[in-house]
């Protein structure tokens, strides 16, 4: 929902950063969009490693993080493993 703007309607993904607030300007009016910069944290691992069970058991546990189990980010354009997985280690 970041990528829409609030005020003036228009998706953007290239919203300016302003780490002082910090919010995410608008490109398109200015409007500035607080949000919450929190550190992330990305839990990943071999299939069948146990991600998505700490995971769980770490909802809630950490406030002070984003926390993302990778295999979310999964897409099948992702695999490749000629290059190493990198379009998905890029994501
Ligand atoms: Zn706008």
């Amino acid at each position: 929902m970041l990528n829409v703007c609030w005020h003036c309607g228009v998706y953007r993904v290239d919203k300016i950063i302003d780490p002082q607030g910090p919010v995410a300007m608008c490109p398109e009016c200015g409007h500035r969009h607080p949000f919450l910069q929190l550190p992330l944290l990305l839990v990943s691992g071999a299939s069948g490693a146990g991600k998505s069970t700490i995971c769980h058991a770490l909802l809630g546990a950490l406030p002070e993080v984003v926390l993302l189990d990778s295999d979310i980010l999964w897409r099948p354009e992702c695999d490749t493993p000629a290059d190493r997985y990198r379009a998905f280690f890029e994501t």
